[in-house]
């Protein structure tokens, strides 16, 4: 088995741009909100490849698709995660479990956990009941709190395929 552990920080752009909604998860939030980001400032699903690629002992997702590169620009975070995926696969594991600790003062993100968890399990071919989703707030405390940006915790657990 192979543990490993991803986060990520975006801060909202200070204007919101219709080009960059809010992506968490892979989900698009009814939130006018943007962070920013090359790529779609999916915060949830950069933590989450992260924490695949640090099971895999494969750097991080800044190493895999930098963002000094042009092909990158925009792109979507779950087509990130699928990239991760095959190369989860490739070296012989497959997901046992991810559980994600998503950091936000706002906005409110319990209305759309299950569409988290359901679009996560998804693009990683998992069953639903291997991703779980948690939201927190940290108490208006810090960056965070201001609500200057969102941040997220992933650890997954990787079981060695037959
Ligand atoms: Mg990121």
């Amino acid at each position: 088995m192979r543990i490993g552990h991803g986060f990520d920080v975006h801060r909202f752009a200070p204007r919101v741009s219709e080009h960059k909604p809010l992506i968490l998860g892979g989900v698009t939030l009814p939130d006018a909100l943007s962070l920013e980001a090359h790529s779609d400032g999916d915060v949830v699903l950069h933590a989450l490849c992260d924490a695949l690629l640090g099971a895999i002992g494969e750097g991080d997702i800044g190493r895999h698709f930098p963002d000094t590169d042009a092909q990158y620009a925009g792109v979507s975070s779950v087509f990130l995660l699928e990239q991760v995926c095959s190369l989860v696969s490739a070296r012989g594991f497959a997901l046992s479990n991810a559980d994600i600790t998503v950091v936000a003062q706002l906005p409110k993100l319990a209305p759309h956990r299950e569409a988290m968890c359901s679009s996560i399990a998804a693009a990683l071919s998992a069953p639903r009941d291997r991703v779980n989703v948690k939201a927190t707030t940290t108490e208006q405390l810090g960056a965070i709190g201001r609500g200057e940006g969102i941040a997220c915790h992933a650890v997954v657990l990787l079981e060695a395929c037959e």
